[in-house]
């Protein structure tokens, strides 16, 4: 059988969960020798997924980097709105393996400036990926059990298994030792934990294969670990946040350092890649998400200021194939 290349698919990159017309929320997959890998579920993935041309049978793994809904709002649908072609020709295709943070080991608390009112769901008020899917199954058990009744579907017991990543230990000082999240049949992924405010844990991946590595940022603050984990990638596909542009349009004070404790400015990227040493720096998860906000040669050429290799402003549909016809 003739072994097809690793592509990577930009499904949408919108930062925040706000809609705006024009650009998905934030999703990618990267398409390993025919299995297909999805990193992050924002709003539209299921849609981005079809059309990329995808196959939802092939889906074989969701990676959640955090579980703000900008990142995880649409894997109900992903899960559930293909799950009648979730078979192949010989067998039924296996369950999609989600992975993201477990349940943080303690429930952030807020100040006098950012504070809850009302504590949702106090029984258990920061669930983790595997209750996340857990109440996926239990919130659609009526799609799940009546639908078999008038049409043909595969087990809904065979829909999905959930894994919470354990957050690498690490010594005071030291930098952290990467979770091994998946090695499997040439695709290896792994995860370090990184900065993005109370969002605890938030992860970057890095997946390995034969063709080559691309890393995901996530969202994060300039992080050395994160740095360390993308060292020498093809590919490092980088959340970025205008905080100048923000700032222009009536952000200020606890607000704006706020959103600088949660992101990485578009003046920082350049120098996360260039310590990285990656191939390629692509760009997403905009902040401020609308297309028009800022242009994309604009975002291009301040983040790449710095960096020595590639810069490109992602788009929902851009697509890279590895290894890449240049290099190598
Ligand atoms: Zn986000």
């Amino acid at each position: 059988m003739v072994r097809m290349a690793t592509e990577l698919v930009l499904l949408g990159t919108a930062g925040a969960p706000l809609p705006v017309p024009g650009r998905a929320g934030i999703s990618s997959a990267l398409v390993v020798d025919g299995r297909v890998f999805v990193i992050d579920c924002g709003r539209g993935t299921p849609s981005g997924f079809a059309d990329a041309g995808l196959d939802f049978a092939r889906l074989d793994g969701v990676f959640l980097s955090h579980l703000h809904a900008d990142h995880t709002g649409d894997l109900a649908g992903l899960l559930l709105y293909p799950w009648g072609v979730r078979v192949r020709p010989d067998a039924p295709a296996p369950p999609v393996r989600v992975y993201g943070p477990g349940r943080p080991a303690q429930v952030p608390a807020g100040d006098a400036g950012f504070c809850r009112q009302t504590t949702i769901h106090p029984e258990l008020p920061a669930p983790g990926t595997t209750d996340l899917v857990g109440h996926i199954l239990a919130g659609y058990a009526y799609h799940l059990n009546v639908m078999p009744l008038d049409a043909a579907m595969p087990d809904p017991g065979q829909l999905v298994r959930a894994t919470d990543i354990a957050v690498p230990a690490r010594a005071p000082g030291q930098p952290q030792v990467p979770a091994v999240v998946l090695d499997d049949r040439g695709v290896l992924v792994r995860a370090v934990a990184v900065t993005h405010g109370h969002a605890v844990p938030a992860f970057a991946y890095r997946f390995d294969t034969a063709d080559g590595s691309v890393v995901f940022s996530g969202d994060t603050t300039v992080h050395d670990d994160l740095i360390a984990l993308a060292q020498g990638a093809d590919i490092l596909v980088h959340h970025v946040a205008d905080l100048g542009y923000l700032e222009r349009h009536g952000w200020g004070g606890a607000a704006l350092d706020r959103m600088a404790g949660l992101h990485t400015d578009v003046t920082e990227v350049g120098g996360v890649a260039e310590r990285a040493g990656v191939g390629e720096l692509i760009l997403s998860h905009y902040l401020p998400a609308e297309p028009g906000a800022v242009s994309e040669q604009d975002w291009a050429t301040r983040a790449g200021l710095g960096f020595s290799g590639r810069t490109t402003a992602g788009r929902d549909g851009l697509r890279r194939t590895l290894p890449s016809a240049e290099g190598r």
